[in-house]
């Protein structure tokens, strides 16, 4: 399968196809799947740094990594606003610490990266 990134400015560009052998069940959650991995490859295009773009994207672009994206929790589905994922600068270490719970997340517990909407 060739790379699959398809919103990403240059160098990372390239097109996308699916195998057209698969069953139709398996297209449809492996399309679900690779459309969520492409979006959030795109958000970290759009919005990482240098540093996070060049840290991430290689693999999310050849598909050595996958990647979920973390909305939904137990009391916010539809309405988003009400997420009470926190991430906090622990001042020690330097990094964000991630409290909360998440829900119906698509390769939850298969995927390599985690894009994790939180306050
Ligand atoms: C197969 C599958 C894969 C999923 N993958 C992911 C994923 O990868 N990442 C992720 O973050 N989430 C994922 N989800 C979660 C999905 O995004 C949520 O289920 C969706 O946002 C709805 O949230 P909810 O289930 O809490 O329902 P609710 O928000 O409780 O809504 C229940 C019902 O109330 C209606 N409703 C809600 N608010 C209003 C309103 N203000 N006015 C009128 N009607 C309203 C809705 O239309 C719906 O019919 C997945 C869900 C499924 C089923």
């Amino acid at each position: 399968m060739r790379s699959l990134f398809l919103n990403s400015r240059e160098p990372w560009h390239t097109s996308t196809y699916l195998p057209t052998y698969l069953p139709t069940y398996l297209r449809q959650s492996t399309t679900a799947y690779l459309t969520i991995h492409n979006m959030c490859a795109w958000i970290v295009d759009a919005f990482g740094n240098d540093d996070v773009r060049a840290r991430f994207l290689p693999g999310l672009v050849s598909c050595e990594h996958f990647a979920s994206y973390c909305l939904t929790e137990p009391g916010a589905g539809s309405d988003a606003a009400s997420l009470r994922t926190t991430a906090i600068l622990d001042e020690a270490s330097g990094e964000y610490v991630l409290n909360g719970e998440k829900a119906f997340i698509s390769g939850g517990g298969r995927s390599d990266v985690y894009v994790v909407m939180c306050r």
